[in-house]
């Protein structure tokens, strides 16, 4: 936020229709100046399309998209003060390294005020490419070759530097390496930056915030460690992270200080919701919101993550089977079968045959159905 308190970028209300498809629904999205903010979600959602109605290569059907408080309706992609970095990073062949970088300055001087040559020296050494000026691009690994469209996007000091999927043709470990490159240079650069990707380990690993979409329209937009623990809806639950998503009818509701110990000393109201026959007793977090209208006969849906079930928990037992056991090196993903369910459990020792898993109340979530 500058020092106004006007976001760097807002979409207000925009929706972009192609024929009969609406890529993007009424969204409203305010992202603030130096943050790192992710669009993530499943493919066609609207995540590059959001990202071309912000660099301007596509015009909202309805709507405002603003830069600094400012429309920029109408404003072509060149003066809008941004670089972008495709998944293809379509460096030139037939240029080196450095004259790659430097056709970032086409439109525009050094916003240093120095010459090319030192901005695009300055801006290898940026992005750990120093000493590669003079190299063809194809001699350069993929991960190299991202990292000089970065510096060629990141050329003429643009205000807000969009990223779509730009590390999707690298291999796991590179992105993995790269990902904290890129959160390194945003951060040393201060920079508001807009990205894109569909893997929400990645949207989790750099953002300050990430919004999850879904047809054209975000569910839910926080700072990762909430959308991992306090996800919104079972969309956002499902789709970050593996998740145990169980409904059933609240047949009672017990405050903290009931004599039979519901709260389990969490200070919080519990309630007990039928699941196939069987009571489990949920913490409802907080006294605001949807939670604290709770009360019998409601649908409750909510969700328990794999590594909070465990084999040792004496609070909500179900008995279950395993069917499958993933590997993963530092643990073990358990697929299990309950009444028909599938559940997924973590354990560092997998258990076989017949199990029986808990969970504290407190580790079960509400969400939005
Ligand atoms: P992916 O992860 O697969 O790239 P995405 O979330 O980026 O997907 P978009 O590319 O924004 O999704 O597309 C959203 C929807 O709009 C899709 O249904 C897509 O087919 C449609 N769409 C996007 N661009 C166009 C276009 N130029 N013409 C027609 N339909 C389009």
């Amino acid at each position: 936020m500058d020092r106004n308190g006007t976001p760097a970028v807002e979409l207000d209300g925009v929706t972009r229709r192609y024929g009969e498809t609406t890529a993007v629904e009424d969204l409203s999205l305010s992202v603030q100046e130096g943050e790192f903010f992710t669009l993530v979600g499943p493919s066609g959602c609207g995540k590059t399309t959001t990202l071309r109605l912000i660099a301007g290569f596509e015009d909202p059907t309805r709507g405002t998209v603003r830069f600094g408080g400012e429309s920029v309706t109408g404003v072509p992609p060149e003066d809008r003060d941004v670089g972008v970095v495709f998944q293809n990073y379509a460096l030139f062949p037939h240029m080196t390294v450095g004259e790659n970088v430097a056709y970032g300055l086409q439109f525009s001087d050094p916003p240093d005020g120095g010459s090319d040559e030192s901005r695009v020296r300055d801006l290898l050494e940026l992005v750990d490419l120093g000493g590669m000026v003079d190299r063809d691009p194809d001699t350069l690994s993929g991960g190299q070759q991202q990292r000089v469209a970065m510096a060629r996007a990141l050329a003429p000091g643009p205000d807000v530097l969009l990223l779509d999927e730009p590390m999707s043709a690298l291999d796991a470990k590179l992105r993995e390496r790269l990902r904290v490159q890129v959160r390194e240079i945003q951060q040393e650069l201060g920079i508001t930056t807009i990205y894109v990707t569909h893997d929400q380990e990645e949207a989790l690993a750099v953002s300050d915030r990430v919004a999850v979409m879904r047809d054209g329209t975000p569910e839910q937009v926080a700072p990762p460690r909430t959308i991992y623990h306090e996800p919104a809806t079972e969309f956002v639950a499902t789709f970050v992270g593996d998740n145990n998503v169980l409904s059933g009818a609240v047949t009672a509701v017990r405050s903290p200080d009931a004599s039979d110990g519901a709260g389990n000393g969490s200070g919080q109201s519990v309630a007990d919701v039928t699941v196939e026959d069987i009571t489990l007793s949920v913490a409802l977090n907080g006294d605001s919101g949807p939670e604290s209208a709770v009360s019998s006969g409601d649908q409750l849906t909510f969700c328990v993550r794999p590594e909070r079930l465990s084999v040792e928990a004496d609070r909500n037992a179900l008995t279950a089977s395993v069917t499958s056991a993933e590997f993963l090196g530092d643990t073990t993903r358990v697929h299990l079968d309950w009444a028909g369910r599938e559940l997924l459990l973590r354990a560092e020792d997998p258990p076989t045959g017949t199990v029986t898993v808990g969970f504290a109340p407190t580790d079960a979530h509400i969400v939005d159905k």
